[in-house]
């Protein structure tokens, strides 16, 4: 998720259609490398990406350690589903990366103020801030001021050029913006089993929601949007930004303290929220993200337990190695969520 970012990257047609079945996009004799050759178990499910239960995987999907993943979904199905929480970033994680050959937008990207000037204005500062935000050689610190700079000056533009309700839901139906496959089979698994899903976004909580509404047609009691909330007035007039700002370099601090009610556009007093209590009570994590900051969602509880899971969507062979590092469970190529629904299933199986 970036602010203002308005680029649609035209790609190739054929990576569309491979992620679905998740192939390597270079040779296939240099990937994965050797210690993490993937296992080819069985036939994967339509979509790809399903996991055996016990070692992993079809193509496209790589473990770090075998036996620690298995060590952790024992630990984790023995605690039972009223321990387990999922933890999942949207932009890239929740949705896809690639659409009919574009790419994605983002819950910032895609937001059309319906004033070129304001439009451009964000741009300019997306042109600027990114590199920033990439740079290896900028310290944390400095760069955590640059993200509040760049997020808070895009709000602040968001304000000044006007906003409303009714554009938001505009830009939702004109981006091209789509949930992955298996997204809702996930979701309507974990509802079934009363277990919490906080979706936590640097990217602005009211278009994601209009994203569920629009793309899904639904909502899921279980399932809980933390990100930037905006405020409108009695005209559908955006004026305000609640609370403090959420940029990518502070995901972990106002996780729970921020959650609020999918539908609930004004949530809960920051600092307060009772559902808090309840999910630091839910002390095994399953983590979504497709990066490796991602991993900081977390960082606000005291579990016991968590498998980090990681889509790495392009730039496959120059981040393998640090996803795998950084994730229990690396899927390739921008793959579909049905592998995770097969995981969730195996941590919530009864009498295994
Ligand atoms: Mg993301």
């Amino acid at each position: 998720m970036r602010p203002g970012g308005l680029c649609r990257i035209h790609h190739a047609a054929s990576l569309a259609s491979a992620a679905s079945i998740a192939l390597p996009c270079f040779p296939p004799t240099t990937f994965p490398p050797p210690a993490f050759r993937c296992f080819r178990p069985g036939t994967p499910r339509a979509g790809g990406g399903s996991m055996d239960s016990t070692t992993m995987s079809p193509p496209g999907v790589a473990v770090r350690d075998p036996k620690s993943l298995v060590e952790k979904k024992t630990a984790i199905r023995c605690a039972g589903c009223s321990k387990l929480q999922v933890i999942a970033d949207f932009d890239g994680t929740l949705t896809r990366y690639w659409i009919d050959g574009r790419r994605g937008q983002t819950s910032h990207g895609l937001l059309q103020q319906g004033n070129a000037e304001y439009d451009a204005r964000r741009q300019a500062l997306y042109e600027y801030y990114h590199p920033l935000e990439i740079s290896p050689t900028i310290p944390i610190e400095e760069k955590t001021k640059l993200m509040e700079e760049w997020w808070e000056k895009t709000h602040g533009l968001l304000i000044e050029g006007g906003v409303t309700y009714d554009a938001i839901k505009k830009s939702v139906s004109e981006a091209t913006i789509a949930f992955r496959d298996g997204v809702v089979e996930l979701f309507e698994f974990l509802e079934e089993l009363d277990v919490p899903v906080l979706v936590f976004s640097a990217g602005l909580a009211d278009i994601i929601e209009e994203v569920f509404r629009q793309k899904l047609h639904r909502s899921f009691k279980n399932v809980k949007v933390v990100s930037n909330r905006m405020v409108f007035d009695e005209k559908g007039c955006l004026v305000a930004f609640k609370g403090k700002t959420i940029h990518v370099l502070n995901k972990n601090e106002h996780a729970l303290d921020m959650a609020a009610p999918i539908h609930d556009k004004f949530g809960y007093p920051n600092g307060y929220n009772p559902d808090s209590v309840l999910m630091k009570q839910r002390t095994n994590v399953l983590l979504l993200g497709d990066h490796v900051g991602d991993l900081g969602m977390s960082d606000g509880l005291s579990y016991e337990n968590r498998i980090a899971v990681g889509f790495l969507n392009n730039n496959t062979e120059m981040s393998f190695k640090s996803y795998l590092d950084a994730f229990d469970v690396v899927y390739l190529n921008d793959a579909s969520m049905r592998g995770v629904v097969e995981l969730v299933s195996q941590l919530c199986a009864e009498n295994q």
